[in-house]
């Protein structure tokens, strides 16, 4: 049996000889080859994933929270396995906020769901009667995926699926399918045969699955206007749906914020994989009387905080992952320098290299209606906006049509909530953004999202509640 444990067993057990190639974003190499498969095989996949469901929903909570133990049992035993084929199709590095805390985050998360209560809930007791409210198995869930943290996002999505007696059925993203392959197999040496599988595709291939009348919830993590398409898709048999979508997140500072005790907070908020993290701090608004200071801050990180390929131990920061991202990144900082906006550092690439490096890049000077500040640009630039009047800067932060994340950076916890109440966004970090946990549900306001992942209540999402009365 192949070794799992090792980066080249990994790739051996997924590569498909006859595939499509998936190259490194850093250096254009050549990471392995992709299986593309059909709808016969999504079909097929289906087929054995109902055949599946049955015996899984059978068993016992306690039995399917064994299974996952084991499963993050296995993703800890190919860890670095598993980060190494991560950082080189992704891009992100092993070390810093990457690829390891990518891999970790699977375990932490399978494990956290295994250990989640899910006793009935007693609604009613009393002379009038009685009801309990149960979790209900859903049947055979369909998940499909984004490319900025590919392993970690499937793993949102089959840990609860499986926990609650669902089979899945995953769909990775086009650019990243290695690292979900990889995954899955990984934790397939634990768990029984035809519980969770992949499909590898594109678009197409995810809409099929949206459209498949085998699959009985859809579980979506990507761009907004690709959930409408989904939302649009299974409303003509009203599937069951979770929506985590894009975001563009505000971040307010308030006057009395301690600059020097929380800038790398700030900066990894910002910047975390590169900037291509859909709960990432992307607009900065600050008060007169802190601007100077937050600016230089984090210029100083910015220029410290060494970019390059991710197998490099060095590097806390890797490239953008594909073309089309990097060309979004670089026409949005672009045209913020030519409409007068300063840029403080970066916004200049090195274009002789292999990769789609873009480096760190911070913009002051720069209007609230610019398309860096209003578009979510999704890479490693920030623009920081001014205020004077904090009514003026929380409206802006509310001026959009999503709202997944946002922040408020203060050291008066009180002041501080009351802003973050203020806030129109799934959730409101202070003096911190983007700091998830398995524990904690986390999903979108607006057009960010419908539906909730993570915690008991993530959980019940995967779940069709059932009422028993007497
Ligand atoms: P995308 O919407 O382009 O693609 C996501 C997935 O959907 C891919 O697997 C793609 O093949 C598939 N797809 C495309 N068209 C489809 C269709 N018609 N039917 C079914 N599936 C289809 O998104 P992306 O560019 O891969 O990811 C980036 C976006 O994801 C950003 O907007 C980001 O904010 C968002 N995101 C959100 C969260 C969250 O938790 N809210 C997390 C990560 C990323």
């Amino acid at each position: 049996m192949t070794d799992l444990t090792t980066f080249e067993g990994l790739l051996d057990a997924i590569n498909d000889d006859g595939g499509r190639e998936v190259l490194n974003p850093a250096t254009g190499q050549l990471v392995g080859k992709t299986p593309v498969h059909t709808e016969a095989d999504l079909d097929r996949a289906v087929a054995t994933a109902r055949q599946a469901q049955r015996d899984w929903a059978a068993r016992s909570h306690a039995e399917r929270s064994e299974a996952l133990n084991r499963a993050a049992d296995a993703i800890e035993a190919s860890a670095e396995a598993l980060a190494g084929l991560l950082s080189r199709e992704q891009g992100k590095p092993l070390n810093g906020p990457n690829a390891r805390f990518e891999v970790g985050a699977c375990s932490a998360w399978t494990r956290a769901n295994a250990a989640f209560p899910l006793e009935p809930e007693v609604l009613v007791d009393d002379e009038s009667g009685h009801a309990e409210l149960t979790y209900e198995p859903i049947g055979v869930v369909g998940g499909i995926g984004p490319w900025n943290w590919p392993m970690m996002i499937s793993i949102w999505q089959i840990a609860p699926a499986l926990r609650m007696g669902n089979t899945i059925v995953l769909k990775p993203s086009e650019y990243t399918p290695l690292s979900v392959l990889g995954l899955v197999a990984v934790m397939n040496q634990v768990l029984p045969a035809g519980v969770l599988q992949v499909v590898a595709g594109e678009g197409e291939l995810g809409r099929a699955l949206t459209t498949h009348d085998g699959i009985d919830k859809i579980t979506f993590t990507g761009s907004v206007e690709t959930g409408k398409a989904i939302m649009r898709t299974v409303a003509d048999d009203l599937k069951r749906i979770t929506l985590e979508l894009g975001g563009n997140d505000a971040g307010i500072v308030l006057e009395d914020f301690d600059v020097a005790a929380h800038a790398e907070d700030l900066f990894w908020g910002a910047f975390i994989n590169t900037g291509q993290t859909c709960a990432a701090l992307k607009r900065l608004y600050v008060p007169d009387s802190k601007y100077d200071e937050v600016c230089q801050a984090l210029t100083d990180l910015a220029q410290k905080m060494p970019m390059g390929e991710g197998l490099d131990e060095n590097n806390v920061l890797g490239p953008l992952q594909n073309q089309a991202q990097y060309d979004i990144v670089a026409r949005l900082v672009d045209a913020a320098r030519d409409s007068g906006a300063t840029i403080l550092t970066g916004g200049n690439p090195d274009a002789s290299g292999a990769g789609y490096f873009y480096p760190t890049t911070l913009v002051s000077d720069i209007d609230n209606a610019n398309p860096l500040v209003a578009e979510e640009q999704f890479g490693p630039a920030l623009p920081i906006i001014r205020y004077s009047d904090l009514d003026q800067a929380i409206e802006w932060a509310n001026g959009l049509d999503v709202g997944l994340g946002s922040s408020v950076w203060s050291d008066d916890l009180d002041a501080a909530k009351q802003v973050a109440a203020r806030l129109q966004a799934g959730t409101t970090w202070i003096n911190k953004h983007g700091a998830i946990d398995p524990r904690v549900p986390f999903g979108g306001m607006k057009e960010s999202g419908f539906g909730l992942e993570f915690g008991v209540e993530g959980l019940k999402h995967m779940g069709l509640p059932k009422v028993t009365s007497w």
